[in-house]
């Protein structure tokens, strides 16, 4: 692989051992670090697949751990995730190939897209190069509509399947890269794309347009934090529930005490702690001091103490902030219920009266 510095800067002295620029030969004064930056990033050649992709919209470290292939270590849910989402593409797509149409392809090559015969292709492998790192996206489904004359391009419409009923902004983000990768590789612009999903297999169209900055900034995002050699910072989140790296960064975390280990704290809190010198559990365990309320905030909620939360972790005690009361009125109905949030649908409802 040709080196940033034969390619792009042949010539201009390199960066130190450290990485710090070799100031007394470097012609350009006060631009030493842009030139430092920029030769580090060109350095590394990124792929960057649709599943890093994917990934990544979840979680830097989830992107970061998938690139460096890390072994899944467990996690029952991740596993059921991934078997429901690989057979409802499967079903979905053979519902779809049945359907009366002309020039179906499976697995078509993708070297010359521009001179397809297709009307429709499945499991499409697009390749494209951008600057330097390279992106890949496997299309589920592509639809291809004719040129409509002299000069006018054929249309590529993707298309994804999605088994859930709701549909999330990362779903379309993704379907939104397969159609980043497409225009790329084929050079043309690709307007639309589709989303097949549900037990009804419910289909939206998606403008890709609107989706086209947002999709750039994240590719982008990606390659700088693919191209470096130390993994993101740790921070659990909501999605590592049926990430299947669970167990692993959760036992990091434990052996850090990292304050990500208490859910509810901000991004912008935690980093407010980071600038204070607390870096763990413990330490913001130390930092809580019962006040006084004065009696014009008596009526008012109490704030959330992540403190106190850290406090009671540590002393294995629970504790609580004033002296809660609880009155009644009337007759109490206690209700439990249960279902399925994707389809609003609940299976089942129970209530008990006293
Ligand atoms: S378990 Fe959580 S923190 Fe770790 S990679 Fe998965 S989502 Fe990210």
């Amino acid at each position: 692989m040709p080196t940033a510095r034969s390619t792009y800067f042949k010539g201009l002295p390199s960066c130190g051992p450290s990485g710090a620029p070799d100031k007394s030969r470097f012609p350009f004064p006060g631009l030493e670090h842009f030139r430092c930056r920029i030769t580090r990033k060109a350095l590394v050649a990124v792929r960057i697949s649709s599943d890093l992709f994917n990934a990544f919209l979840k979680c830097s470290m989830k992107c970061w751990l998938r690139a460096s292939g890390e072994p899944a270590s467990g996690g029952a849910y991740a596993e059921w995730v991934k078997a429901k989402g690989r057979s409802y593409h499967a079903t979905e797509l053979e519902r779809l190939l049945s359907e009366p149409k002309d020039e179906v392809a499976v697995s078509p090559p993708s070297e010359n897209l521009k001179a397809a015969q297709w009307r429709l292709a499945a499991n499409l492998s697009v390749r494209a190069q951008m600057k330097t790192d390279v992106l890949e996206s496997e299309v589920q489904a592509v639809e291809r509509v004719p040129s409509e004359g002299r000069g006018r391009p054929a249309q590529f419409i993707p298309i994804r399947f999605i088994f859930t009923d709701k549909l999330s902004d990362d779903d379309k983000l993704l379907l939104a890269f397969d159609a980043f990768v497409l225009s790329e590789a084929t050079g043309g612009e690709v307007g639309l794309g589709k989303i097949i999903h549900g037990d009804d297999h419910g289909e939206v169209k998606v403008k890709m347009a609107a989706l086209a900055g947002e999709t750039r900034k994240c590719v982008e995002r990606i390659a700088t934090l693919l191209s470096r050699p130390t993994p993101p910072e740790l921070v659990l989140n909501r999605h590592c529930g049926e990430c299947e790296f669970q167990t692993r960064c959760r036992r990091k975390a434990i052996e850090t005490d990292d304050l990500s280990l208490l859910s509810g704290m901000s991004a912008m809190e935690r980093k407010k702690l980071h600038s204070k010198g607390i870096f763990t559990v413990t330490q913001l365990s130390y930092t809580f001091r019962p006040r006084r309320r004065p009696k014009r905030m008596r009526d008012k909620r109490e704030r959330y103490h992540h403190s106190l939360k850290a406090l009671a972790v540590r002393e294995k005690k629970i504790h609580i902030v004033g002296r809660p009361e609880l009155t009644i009125d009337g007759i109490p109905v206690y209700l439990d219920v249960e279902g399925l949030p994707d389809r609003d649908f609940y299976y089942r409802r129970a209530h008990r009266q006293r």
